[in-house]
């Protein structure tokens, strides 16, 4: 049977074969303890699956996440690997349906031999940490509203003694008002216990708000890297520029930001050079042959254009991607 649909696909002219997708593309980024890092694109840039390798769920097919884990703990292996946590966007999904509360909270810390006291005490002490009465610990997910069950998420995170969330969405599906209580939290977490994250967004609002800094991706290259202030000031990226013109915000609307034309390029064939090429008003020839490298055009600030290219003499050929 798989000869024959094999065979079918080839006379209709399509390869017998998956393609292959480069979800990421010779990916460099470094997270500082502490930071609090705004990874941001469109839908299908790579976002998310940066954020699961970071977090250790998938592993790279190329390349490694080099972590340096703090040299005071006296953690094992596993418990080191449980340092970094993510929080996802559904948060009933990432809840057994079946299991109270409290079992939820507790089930790693005891397999892990992490538990603080007996397992109430446990659950009571992250179930207040992410801002809930301890009672609840006795009921199941779905007595709770969106916005709870993702701080029960969070609870679960902390209950592992976290150094590290990686945020994919965390809040996307949550109503406006609970958005900024789930934030508000993520920060005085930040405060309490000095977590570092990476919060992985579409929402640049939400981002600007939460980031020490923000990295931009697209389609599976991040093209510009900076401080908060300067993203939203001086970007630099004409891919980054067309994104803040879609923020609605007052002080923006003043200013002449390019809008993104066309749609985001199929991930299995980008486009050659610099992929956002089809899309970019300032396209010019070697942007549909050269990979445009990255560059430190003020301090911290790094972008990949062939408009911060001083001369030819550093390109790239288009097969050999420089971020
Ligand atoms: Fe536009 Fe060229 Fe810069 Fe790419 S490298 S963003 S196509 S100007």
């Amino acid at each position: 049977k798989p000869d024959l649909i094999g065979k079918a696909m080839i006379a209709l002219g399509l390869s017998p074969q998956p393609p292959v997708v480069h979800a990421m593309d010779n990916v460099d980024l470094t997270i500082h303890k502490g930071e609090v890092v705004g990874l941001v694109g469109e839908s299908g840039c790579g976002k998310s699956t940066l954020g699961r390798v970071v977090a250790g769920i998938i592993p790279p097919s190329e390349g490694d996440v080099i972590r340096h884990a703090d040299a005071n703990t006296t953690r094992s292996q596993k418990q080191a690997d449980l340092a970094i946590q993510m929080i996802f966007q559904n948060p009933m999904a990432a809840l057994n349906p079946r299991m109270r509360i409290e079992d939820i909270i507790t089930e790693a810390p005891k397999t892990h031999g992490m538990l603080e006291g007996s397992s109430a005490e446990h659950a009571d002490k992250y179930l207040r940490m992410a801002g809930f009465d301890p009672e609840m610990k006795f009921r199941f997910p779905h007595e709770f509203s969106g916005g709870q069950r993702q701080r029960v998420n969070i609870a679960r995170a902390l209950a592992v003694r976290p150094e590290f969330l990686v945020c994919d969405e965390s809040v996307a599906a949550l109503d406006v008002s609970i958005q900024a209580q789930v934030i508000n939290l993520f920060m005085d977490l930040r405060e309490q216990l000095g977590l570092t994250y990476l919060f992985v967004s579409h929402d640049l609002g939400v981002v600007e708000h939460i980031s020490d800094r923000v990295v931009i991706m697209y389609l599976g290259r991040i093209v510009e890297d900076a401080p908060t202030e300067e993203i939203f000031n001086r970007p630099n990226h004409p891919y980054t520029q067309a994104l803040l013109s879609e923020i609605p915000r007052i002080e923006l609307t003043k200013r002449k930001f390019k809008v993104i034309d066309g749609e985001l390029p199929s991930p299995i064939a980008p486009p050659p050079g610099c992929h956002f090429h089809p899309r970019c008003p300032f396209a010019m020839e070697k942007c549909r042959t050269h990979v445009p490298q990255k560059r430190e055009i003020a301090p911290g600030h790094f972008s990949a254009c062939h408009l911060n290219d001083d001369t030819n003499s550093n390109l790239a050929p288009a097969n050999e991607a420089e971020l």
